[in-house]
């Protein structure tokens, strides 16, 4: 599997319908400042990670809509759509390529509203379809699959600690530290209910001992009682 093309329409600094095509390899596009060299990497963020807490660079969604430049008017729509060489069928479709495609579009009805639809091979999915199929194929946007401009800078001012957090997140370690700690968690947990029982057990236990004195008492009370109403009787 790997990435054929970028296909975008009204997205950010692109206004109009273009294809980004990637060889298998190595691919580089350059390009002045300002160019949308960085928008490239948005747009497949903008697909691929419609859940992911790695931010495209726009406050809200509807930013990413061309906004029509100085003299052009601005669109109502935009869309992406990636494709995908599956003839190794690592994304789970019955076909050798596999176009993701996302819209969104304003919504006329609602003030600052839009509407976001996916699209698989052209059919209409939902984002839970959607989301299903790319954790199937194993793509993800999180992580370091994508690195962003301004990534390795940080990486390398980061403090020794946090860099061996990110090379524990690559190799997949910390995932497992993610399940030591959650299993951590409920054995503390688990320990704390023993304690509370252990200790309303042995709250109880000393009553009970003092009840049965009690009535141990109380049979000697009354055995001595009636020995007395026998004696009385004697
Ligand atoms: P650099 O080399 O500085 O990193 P770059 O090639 O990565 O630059 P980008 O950050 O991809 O450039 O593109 C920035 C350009 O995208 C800006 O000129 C900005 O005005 C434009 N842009 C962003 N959002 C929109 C939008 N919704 N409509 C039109 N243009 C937009
Ligand atoms: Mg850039």
């Amino acid at each position: 599997m790997f990435l054929k093309e970028i296909q975008m329409e009204n997205f950010k600094s692109f206004g109009r319908k273009i294809s980004v095509p990637f060889l298998q390899g190595y691919t580089s596009i350059t390009g002045p400042n300002g160019s949308g060299k960085s928008n490239i990497a948005d747009a497949i963020l903008f697909v691929l990670g419609p859940k992911s807490a790695k931010a495209i660079r726009a406050g809200k969604l509807t930013d990413l809509i061309w906004n029509g430049g100085k003299d052009k008017n601005a669109a109502d729509s935009c869309q992406v759509s990636l494709i995908f060489d599956n003839s190794d069928r690592q994304i789970p479709v019955e076909a050798d390529e596999v176009k993701l495609t996302r819209y969104v579009g304003l919504s006329p009805s609602v003030e600052g509203g839009y509407n976001s639809y996916f699209y698989i091979n052209d059919r209409k999915s939902s984002l839970s379809e959607f989301d299903s199929l790319l954790a199937h194929a194993r793509i993800s946007a999180e992580g370091y699959n994508l690195v962003q401009q301004g990534d390795i800078q940080r990486i390398v001012s980061m403090s020794s600690v946090e860099r061996r957090r990110i090379l524990d997140n690559i190799a997949g370690i910390t995932k497992f530290d993610d399940d030591i700690n959650q299993a951590e968690g409920k054995r503390k947990e688990t320990e704390e209910n023993l304690d509370r029982i252990r200790q309303r057990a042995s709250g109880r236990r000393p009553k009970r001992t003092s009840i049965g004195s009690e009535s141990s008492s109380t049979r000697s009370t009354s055995r001595s009682n009636n020995s007395s109403r026998t004696g009385m009787a004697r």
